[in-house]
């Protein structure tokens, strides 16, 4: 961690993820001295390359923009590069190698043959017209395309990335490649080789990995509280099968406050919130407006200041603070899991763990939108395309082996399981073996 600090000053991402993976792995580590022999962990730090490229594009009144745009191929030890890519203004390299390492562990959980990786730009689509979003996307697979293909690397979407754009960048790459395999990219539309359920699989399979950790001590979700931060695609899919389950949704959050929904969650404040993905505008507070005496705006506050039984941070990195924990815990929730990738802050993960709160980290509780994305590309590859019935079946049996790994490998002598544990070192044994299998390369 010295070295690596030393070495990349500021990428405070990137160590943040690398220092949690090195804390939960360390004993099992020394345990191995063939992995010490083969420099294991210093080369699973580092990206195997990261392509970086200028983004030109022209908006609306005619004014030529430029982004940077990165795609970080991570690890490719268990299969070709797979993970989304992220637009967002904050995006920086640092943030994309700490969701391509987590992306490395994560993929390894799901039981597929996926490497890791991600990508990105420093483009906002807030504000923006379909227009522009779909010339944006257009210049950046100019360059993605050169460095992507079917059996080689696969990108998705991630914030920012939802179907509308995966539809844009297809486009793109298929003028530009002059290859019209559809496994080159995976959340693509159903009529064009998209997977059924891939937009639900994320938020699904957290609800599903919940449903896991709440039946091993015996609980079930239904009439559970639940508070949801962000209203994005995975936002969406998690309120859905929560409602389906018996749960009542109680928070949504947004950039701009929380919504209070006393009385839980409707079909119709669902539907909702796709539009409000839909229009860029990036506001949780159009949800109060539309919904008037049923949902209740405050402005500055987090999904974290409403009473709930289980918290489920589903937007974006370092979302849920030590602070935040301890409020959530005084006002009586006792398990949260983390949907969003690295949605909690390290203190808050210690607070949980310390204080009797379950908690279960984002690697694990999130990997069944990647695991579809893998399906996605089974189906691709086959020339075939499964009901809905059969994914959904594949990725119930794909989220409960992910919660038995994390027992198996983060079982406490007290008999409670240390979820951040489980997944990081069955996802860790499987990368490690894998390398050392390849030889030094
Ligand atoms: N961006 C998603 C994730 O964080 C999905 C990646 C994919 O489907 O390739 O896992």
């Amino acid at each position: 961690m010295a070295k690596l600090s030393a070495k990349y000053p500021g990428e405070k991402e990137y160590l943040q993820a690398v220092q949690e993976v090195l804390e939960s792995i360390e004993d099992i580590y020394n345990q191995h001295p063939e992995f010490e022999k083969a420099k294991i962990v210093e080369r699973m730090v580092e990206p195997d390359r990261i392509f970086t490229f200028r983004v030109t594009w022209v908006d609306d009144r005619g004014e030529v923009q430029t982004n940077t745009g990165y795609r970080v191929q991570f690890n490719s030890a268990i299969g070709p590069y797979k993970g989304g890519l992220r637009f967002h203004r904050a995006v920086t390299p640092s943030m994309l190698k700490f969701l391509g390492f987590e992306q490395t562990f994560k993929n390894a959980l799901t039981t597929l043959p996926m490497g890791g990786a991600k990508g990105g730009s420093d483009f906002s689509p807030n504000g923006k017209s379909d227009e522009e979003i779909m010339r944006f996307c257009q210049a950046f697979m100019q360059e993605l395309w050169q460095c992507i293909g079917p059996d080689q690397d696969i990108p998705a979407g991630d914030v920012g990335v939802g179907g509308r754009e995966i539809g844009y960048m297809y486009g793109q790459y298929k003028k530009l490649a002059r290859q019209y395999n559809t496994g080159v990219l995976t959340g693509k539309g159903s009529t064009w080789g998209g997977s059924v359920l891939r937009p639900e699989a994320t938020g699904f399979g957290a609800l599903y990995f919940t449903q896991n950790m709440l039946h091993r001590i015996g609980k079930d979700i239904k009439g559970c509280t639940i508070a949801v931060s962000g209203f994005g695609n995975v936002a969406w899919g998690a309120s859905k099968k929560a409602l389906e389950l018996g749960a009542k949704v109680v928070a949504l959050s947004g950039p701009d406050g929380v919504c209070e929904i006393p009385d839980g969650i409707t079909p119709e404040m669902i539907d909702y919130m796709l539009v409000m993905r839909a229009s860029n505008r990036d506001k949780v507070e159009d949800m109060a407006t539309r919904f008037p005496g049923k949902a209740f705006f405050t402005p500055g506050k987090k999904a974290w200041s409403v009473k709930c039984d289980i918290a489920l941070p589903c937007a974006f990195q370092n979302e849920l603070s030590e602070e935040d924990a301890k409020e959530l815990k005084a006002n009586g929730t006792w398990c949260c899991c983390e949907v969003s990738n690295m949605g909690c802050e390290p203190g808050a993960i210690h607070y949980f763990q310390n204080n009797g709160v379950m908690f279960a980290p984002g690697k694990a509780v999130n990997a069944g939108g990647v695991a579809t994305s893998g399906l996605e590309m089974t189906q691709n590859a086959s020339h075939i395309s499964w009901g809905a019935k059969e994914v959904d079946e594949r990725l119930h049996f794909i989220m409960a082996s992910i919660h038995s790994q994390c027992v198996q490998f983060g079982q406490q002598p007290d008999g409670s399981v240390d979820y951040v544990k489980g997944a990081n070192i069955a996802g860790f044994m499987k990368v490690a073996t894998a390398m050392l299998e390849q030889g030094i390369i």
